[in-house]
């Protein structure tokens, strides 16, 4: 089987690097926001073009930290995809607000402006929820169209929360995410394009209050100091070891986002001369916008026996998201609120292929070549389902 992503290939090539990093640590024993910590923020913060980042223990404490930065609480609605990670939902719910979904745009699988507008009216004409902000989320590394939600938020007097957990250094018109907003979230969990060994995330603005607030609650709530308690709080900072693993994988990240570009670019050339019908097979990338390609998507209608073709062929793939957030067990007692169709086909027919920086062209072919042989084959299984309906 290749591998889905090969972490392996990337720890052969900064395995000194991270060897002495760690070793560093162990003998400066500083294993709770030791230097490496501020040293990582500072260079995020350069990378992103972004005033402050605040490094934390994972990508969903970075998101539950900026929502309690904002005071979000019950009563208040927060409008978000119903196409991500269940991180983004549990965010707005563990702060006791409400999450309103808004459909999705076909094509980037990113939150539509528009529907973002029909929900705020719908928000106000029927519920007693008061729209506090809008949770975007740069989907398999494509930022979403800020320019248009920024609008609309200020529009409304909202805030917009970009969660960039899998789109860390993603362009969009030459800005870096997560630095498209008010403020930012991304992950370090190891399958993200900027990974560590274990769990760790941050907030990016440049809002210099927030910034004091997210370094007050990640350390349970601090005033002064941590027994100076000024507010409820967490402990959601960043381990050092992680934070100095990090500062290893950063120096290698603008290599590996090329390569990254490149990957895509060749995935994009074979499989678009597969496209039917003038339905794209991949998600687009909209002009001015470059995705850091957290993963490679493809869509199909007959996704499953696809994927069950290429694991045959010995090509793993996975499936983001199987399931549209307003469908979880977990989303059950949330208000009706429409439907949202675009969602529900995304999950019925995405598929995410291997990617990596170190694919070679020859795994990239032979992956296309398994694709197309698959998809010009008439559907059998397909065919005999409909037959018998
Ligand atoms: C991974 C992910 C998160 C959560 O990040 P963790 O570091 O795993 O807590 C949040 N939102 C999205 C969209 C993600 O993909």
């Amino acid at each position: 089987m290749l591998p889905f992503i090969d972490l392996q290939a990337q720890q052969a090539r900064i395995k000194q690097g991270v060897d002495e990093a760690i070793q560093r640590v162990l003998a400066h024993g500083g294993y709770i926001m030791g230097p490496e910590v501020g040293e990582l923020e500072e260079q995020l913060a350069q990378y992103t073009g972004s005033k402050h980042c605040i490094a934390m223990s994972s990508g969903t404490d970075a998101l539950i930290a900026g929502l309690m930065a904002l005071d979000v609480g019950p009563g208040d609605a927060i409008i978000t995809t119903p196409f991500t990670f269940f991180a983004t939902i549990e965010s707005i719910m563990l702060c006791g607000a409400t999450p309103i979904f808004a459909d999705i745009e076909p094509d980037s699988f990113n939150i539509s402006p528009e529907q973002i507008r029909a929900q705020i009216e719908f928000i106000q004409q029927h519920t007693d929820l008061t729209p506090r902000g809008i949770i975007p989320v740069d989907l398999y590394g494509l930022p979403a169209d800020y320019e248009q939600i920024n609008s609309i938020a200020d529009q409304f007097g909202l805030f917009v929360l970009q969660d960039a957990a899998q789109s860390f250094g993603a362009t969009r018109f030459g800005s870096h995410a997560p630095s498209h907003a008010l403020l930012g979230t991304t992950s370090f969990f190891p399958a993200k394009p900027l990974g560590c060994y274990g769990d760790g995330g941050a907030v990016f603005t440049d809002d210099d209050r927030i910034a004091e607030a997210l370094r007050s609650i990640r350390v349970h709530g601090k005033g002064e100091d941590k027994y100076d308690n000024v507010r409820v709080g967490l402990n959601a900072r960043i381990d050092t070891l992680q934070a100095a693993i990090l500062l290893e994988k950063l120096k290698i990240y603008p290599d590996e986002f090329e390569s990254r570009q490149r990957h895509a670019a060749q995935y994009g050339l074979r499989l678009d001369a597969l496209s039917a019908d003038g339905q794209a097979i991949r998600q687009l990338i909209p002009e001015g916008a470059q995705s850091a390609w957290a993963q490679f998507v493809i869509r199909s209608d007959r996704r499953d026996s696809l994927s069950e073709a290429l694991r045959e062929s010995g090509i793993p793939t996975t499936v983001y998201y199987r399931t549209p957030s307003h469908q979880l067990k977990a989303c059950r007692d949330l208000p009706s609120q429409g439907s949202f169709p675009r969602a529900e086909a995304a999950a019925r027919e995405v598929l995410a292929l291997p990617f990596h920086p170190y694919l070679t062209t020859e795994q990239i072919n032979s992956i296309c070549d398994a694709i197309e042989s698959h998809l010009t084959e008439p559907a059998v299984s397909e065919q005999l389902a409909s037959d018998a309906n």
